[in-house]
């Protein structure tokens, strides 16, 4: 079997880190199996989806390094709907109710004094024709529920009945029907909720593995009769945990926070993120892994654990200057050359300044210092500028490479008596402009001893 997994975001806002997750864990997962992954629009609300925010999220999904085989979107399928819609219908299984959200609430109370479960009691299944042509009279339009197949005689005496299945994170599941209502599957305006759309789409896209959020696990039991209901054999399912702000919150797209967006505009790494993503809330331990292919050999779904977990943006700046620190030139040469960072010093100034970077946009500062001049804001203090000027003459000759500043400044040394702080700090502000940065015994070779000495004051 082909494994095909789907990530399947409605486009009513920004992703965010959580949602980064579910889209990581569908994507490691393909990439172990050799599979396929479909990006998959949940758009089936017009009002609330917008073409930007799906642009928004390809986008993304492509900066984290997501390549989808496929991008399908919902609200070219509502024919594929109206049909799956119409086979329940006919079988029996999708029934048409007309209780208001009030009365429905005044009968949950009533059930509750009764000590009964809260779900729906099914009372539209014992209208007559009359009764709903009645209603339809009075302008009410009908929203429909699923049957779910969990009762023997009758519908209104629903008895036990377990749906299990081996969860490809959690282990083996249950969960029983008859704790639950029938799902609304269609609204009374005939809009679709997520569950009906997502099981044909799953069927006709040939998904295999459904991986998301736990607050999707009672769904699947649902989703699993209407798989049955349809003739389709279901697929597997997999649910991760969700991740929660440091004091507990739930992420949610319409805060804009830790969006993947604003992460990037930060300049955290893609890779930073993904780490973060993947392995938080797992028994491995989070670490910044360089490549997709390494943090798919990290990937185990089942290390995920059952609770929540707490996610600190503070890690990811962590995660992400580690990345840069370490990062061959092969493999930023691209991004440092969009930076206006090429030419034949451009290995040699980033080998001398990824260590001491935050975000790689800040290399664009340094090389500014190395090719135009220092940073105007910092100058030599009037009473260090003869030192500098004595330091200057005791400048080796070329050729210059990574020993000539321990050279320079062992001359410089012994000729003036300075050490520590009082040598460096005043050569380091005659060279770059600023009072900390790159080693610079990575710096000095790159500037030449013609360039050095133009820095003198
Ligand atoms: N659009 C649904 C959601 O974002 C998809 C859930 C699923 O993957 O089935 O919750």
């Amino acid at each position: 079997m082909t494994v095909t997994v789907r990530f399947a975001p409605s486009p009513t806002g920004h992703i965010h880190i959580g949602n980064a997750r579910t889209a990581l864990f569908n994507w490691l997962y393909a990439k172990k199996h050799g599979g396929r992954f479909i990006l998959r629009f949940d758009d089936t609300d017009r009002e609330r989806s917008k073409t930007a925010y799906a642009e928004g999220i390809a986008r993304d999904l492509t900066w984290l390094g997501i390549r989808p085989d496929d991008t399908v979107s919902q609200s070219a399928r509502f024919g594929k709907y109206d049909a799956a819609a119409q086979t329940l219908r006919a079988a029996g299984l999708l029934y048409a109710c007309y209780e208001t959200p009030e009365e429905l609430e005044r009968r949950r109370k009533i059930r509750l004094t009764r000590r009964l479960p809260p779900v729906y009691g099914r009372e539209a299944l014992k209208l007559s024709d009359e009764e709903k042509a009645a209603f339809e009279a009075e302008g009410r339009k009908p929203h429909w529920r699923f049957l779910l197949p969990n009762f023997a005689e009758t519908p209104f005496e629903p008895q036990r009945t377990e749906v299990h299945w081996d969860d490809v994170v959690r282990g083996p599941q249950t969960v029983d029907l008859a704790s639950m209502s029938d799902p609304v599957l269609i609204r009374a305006d005939g809009t679709y909720l997520y569950t009906l759309p997502s099981v044909v789409d799953d069927i006709d896209l040939g998904v295999s593995h459904v991986i998301r959020g736990d607050d999707h696990v009672t769904n699947t039991g649902a989703q699993i009769s209407l798989f049955r209901a349809l003739g389709a054999e279901p697929p597997a399912f997999g649910h991760h945990n969700l991740l929660t702000t440091v004091s507990g919150e739930g992420l949610s797209k319409r805060t804009g926070a830790l969006s993947i967006a604003s992460l990037r505009d930060d300049g955290i790494e893609p890779m930073a993120v993904a780490s973060l993503a993947v392995l938080i809330g797992t028994s491995e331990n989070v670490s910044p892994v360089a490549t997709m292919p390494d943090l798919a050999d990290r990937f185990e779904p089942t290390a995920t654990s059952k609770s929540a977990a707490k996610f600190d943006p503070a890690e990811l700046a962590a995660l992400s200057r580690h990345l840069i620190q370490a990062m061959p030139f092969s493999e930023v040469a691209e991004r440092l050359a969009g930076l206006g960072i090429a030419g034949d010093k451009a290995e040699a100034f980033w080998l001398a300044v990824r260590g001491n970077l935050d975000r790689l946009e800040d290399a664009a500062a340094w090389w500014r210092i190395v090719m135009d001049g220092p940073d105007p804001e910092g100058r030599v203090s009037p009473e260090d500028q003869e030192f500098v000027s004595e330091a200057m003459r005791h400048l080796p000759p070329e050729p210059w490479d990574g020993e000539t500043w321990r050279v320079w400044t062992d001359a410089v040394k012994a000729a003036t008596g300075r050490k520590g702080r009082a040598l460096f700090m005043p050569l380091r502000l005659a060279l770059t402009g600023r009072d900390s940065g790159p080693e610079l015994a990575g710096l000095l070779p790159l500037l030449g001893r013609e360039e050095t000495l133009a820095r003198q004051s």
